[in-house]
């Protein structure tokens, strides 16, 4: 689905929404749902015109296993960069352990991603608070995970927020859910650092993009 020009959520993915911002210069995917969807992201590359070769560099908000699940499969068939922030680099090769949900939802998700596997892998690309990768600015914002990014596009006036922001049925923006938080309260400090961004379009990684003033809406959280 375009959302605005070079701009697509790619639909029919299974565990967070996935984005590919495509221009003349390349394209970027951005995460990757959960594990085994790497044949329906091509289909849907495809889909809406562009080629999985376009893409350069496959960016990973944070290495959840519903954004970082297709990674190493993706990343073996497209040859493209995967891109992590440092902190939460460990925690997509193996080094560290995955964050763990709080709580008994925690423990009904442990049972139910029993039998799926995380496939690690080495990201090619080490980010860092303020670096620019192609068209964005990468921006630390931790709190759900240690080192999870958003990615601002300023030409296109979008901000993709992983997990750090998502939003609620009325379609408003918000903090995701304690339980699934590394830090909530460094979370919601993290919401500072956005202040000082223009954005129109918000993509999440879970509910619906909001393609309408979002910087002033995430003012007011
Ligand atoms: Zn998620």
């Amino acid at each position: 689905m375009e959302l605005k020009s070079g701009v697509y959520l790619l639909e029919g993915i299974k565990g967070a929404n996935c984005y590919l911002i495509a221009d003349k210069e390349g394209a970027y995917l951005i995460d990757t749902g959960m594990p085994g969807n790497a044949d329906r992201i091509i289909q849907e590359i495809r889909s809406i015109g562009h080629k999985p070769e376009e893409i350069r560099d496959i960016l990973l908000t944070h290495p959840d296993i519903d954004h970082a699940g297709s990674a190493a499969a993706l990343q073996f068939i497209t040859k493209a960069k995967i891109a992590i922030h440092e902190n939460d680099a460990p925690s997509l090769t193996g080094e560290r352990e995955g964050k763990k949900v709080k709580g008994f939802l925690g423990l009904i998700f442990r049972l139910m991603l029993n039998n799926i596997k995380f496939e690690s892998l080495r990201p090619d690309l080490i980010l860092k608070d303020g670096e620019t990768v192609g068209p964005f600015k990468v921006v630390h914002v931790p709190g759900h995970t240690q080192g999870s990014i958003c990615f601002y596009d300023a030409a296109k006036s979008v901000l993709l927020v992983g997990d750090a922001l998502r939003t609620d049925k009325k379609g408003l923006p918000c903090l995701s859910p304690d339980i699934m938080n590394d830090n909530s309260l460094l979370a919601k400090e993290s919401l500072q650092k956005l202040a000082g961004l223009d954005f129109q379009i918000m993509l999440p990684g879970h509910g619906k993009p909001i393609l309408e003033n979002a910087a002033k809406k995430v003012a007011l959280l």
